[in-house]
Formats: C-alpha cells, sequence, structure tokens
C-alpha cells in the first residue's frame, strides 16, 4: 500500500530520514516504534503530506504520491492525500466549532462534499463511535477520550485507505486509554490500514501485524511483532526494548 524510497528529510543539519526504505501492505497495522527524536512523528506528518521532503518519493497503492521536482520542491498528489487520515496526540479539534461543525468542515470547504451529506455520514461515525449524543456540543465541554474518538471519527469523514495515529492515548487518563484503544482496536477488524506511533508496547503487541524499528534516520529492523517484542536480532533494537519493556 505505501512504499517510501530513498526518502531523505532534514531539519537544517539534522538529518531525520537519511535515504529511508520502509514497505506497507495492504491491511497490515505497522507499529512503528524508536527512541525520541528518531523521526517517527517526522514519517507519519511526511506521509500525511504535512511536511515536504528533501529526496525519494513515496507511492501509494502503487502509484506516485510524493516526490521532489527537478527544483527541489515537494509535490504530493492531493487525490491521494484524501486517502490518508491522521490523529495526533494532542487534540487538533477547533474549540469554536460544534463536534459536527468540526467534522464537516475539512469534507465541505475542501473537497466540496454537500452539506447534508456531510452531516449524515458525520452522525453515522459518531454514532459508531458512540458519540451521537456530542453532535452539538463544544470540544470544550469534552472529556479527552471523547475529543479523541471525535478526532478520529473526522479522520475517517473522507473514508481514508491508511490511518495515521500518532501516540493517541498519551495525552490520555489511564481509563480513557483503554477506550481510545478499544475504537482502533474495532477499526483493525474491519481491515483498516494502519501506522502506529505509541509507547504502549503492550498495545502494540495486541494490534500489529508488522512492527518496525527506526533510529538514526533508517529503518534498523522490520519483522513480524512477535520476533520483534521476544527476539529482536539487532543490538540497537534490544537495547531499546530493554530500556521500555
Ligand atoms: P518522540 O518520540 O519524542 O515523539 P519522534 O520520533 O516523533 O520523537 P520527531 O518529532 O519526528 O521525533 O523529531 C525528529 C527530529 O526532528 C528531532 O530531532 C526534532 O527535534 C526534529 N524536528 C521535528 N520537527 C521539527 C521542526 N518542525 N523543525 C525543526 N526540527 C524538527
Ligand atoms: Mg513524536
Amino acid at each position: 500500500l505505501v512504499e517510501f524510497k530513498g526518502v531523505t528529510k532534514r531539519f537544517g543539519d539534522t538529518c531525520v530520514m537519511d535515504e529511508m526504505d520502509l514497505q506497507m501492505r495492504e491491511d497490515d497495522r505497522l507499529v512503528i516504534i524508536g527512541p525520541s527524536g528518531s523521526g517517527k512523528s517526522t514519517l507519519l506528518r511526511v506521509l500525511m503530506g504535512l511536511e515536504p521532503i528533501d529526496k525519494g518519493e513515496i507511492h501509494f497503492d502503487s502509484k506516485p504520491y510524493v516526490s521532489v521536482d527537478s527544483k527541489g520542491r515537494t509535490q504530493t498528489d492531493l487525490a491521494t492525500r484524501s486517502k490518508v487520515g491522521m490523529v495526533f496526540q494532542h487534540y487538533t479539534l477547533f474549540p469554536h466549532l460544534s463536534v459536527l461543525g468540526n467534522m464537516t468542515l475539512s469534507p465541505v470547504k475542501v473537497h466540496g462534499m454537500g452539506r447534508s451529506e456531510a452531516e449524515d455520514r458525520a452522525r453515522e461515525y459518531l454514532g459508531r463511535l458512540g458519540m451521537e449524543d456530542k453532535l452539538n456540543s463544544y470540544p470544550g465541554k469534552l472529556s479527552g477520550g471523547q475529543k479523541q474518538r471525535v478526532a478520529i471519527a473526522r479522520a475517517l469523514m473522507l473514508e481514508p485507505k491508511l490511518m495515521l495515529f500518532d501516540e493517541v492515548t498519551s495525552a490520555l487518563d489511564p481509563e480513557m486509554v483503554a477506550e481510545i484503544e478499544k475504537v482502533m482496536l474495532d477499526l483493525a477488524k474491519q481491515k483498516m490500514a494502519m501506522m502506529i506511533v505509541t509507547h504502549d508496547m503492550y498495545f502494540a503487541k495486541k494490534i500489529a501485524t508488522e512492527s518496525v524499528f527506526i533510529a538514526g534516520g533508517k529503518v534498523v529492523e522490520k519483522c513480524d511483532p512477535e520476533i520483534m517484542f521476544n527476539e529482536p536480532k539487532e543490538e540497537r533494537t534490544k537495547d531499546f526494548l530493554n530500556k521500555v519493556l
């Protein structure tokens, strides 16, 4: 489904992705682990089309998606970009818009969806996540877990083929973590392709079909999560997992 080919990404002198190659199959749930600052968030943001790259290309569904032109500018295929949804660690809802307003804004304003279709769809997704009664609430009145559920429902509005989750539970109280993890496990049952960055290694083991350890701008190890978490091959992976498990 996704293929990074020699992707390089720098912030000034810091090379966060160093000619990185990475593949993800259709229907995979790929958990990305790595030390703080190893570029996990950057990788997801690049794939979401939120960060330009310096070199290389990304294919999506076997078609060019992100590339760099002869002048060094990043080109992103916008139709493909709408097939990718992302949820972040910190709630990114607009505080001045209701839940319904948050969910319909981009589909209506950016993607030209009819308002009534967008509202019907918003109701359906909120219903699936048990949040129908919060349609007219404002984010300030919601709990952290409820805000994250709205953020997930909002990301599903354009029917993405791939969902990206960047530490979506790490700002939540423990009892809300389980609630959001359940939503993600339900999406997994529906065969949603996902890339997941998490510090929760137990959840990672539970949801992943594939796992990758990144460090120093490269993929150090990519394998079945059973192997990654029980008998990793690379020393750097072992060191990291010994610290966090
Ligand atoms: P964490 O586990 O702490 O979330 P991470 O693996 O997600 O870390 P990134 O946030 O992707 O790491 O950051 C990778 C590197 O790029 C870090 O050194 C960071 O300081 C740098 N970086 C990230 N975003 C920017 C930016 N907008 N401008 C400059 N440097 C940045
Ligand atoms: Mg991060």
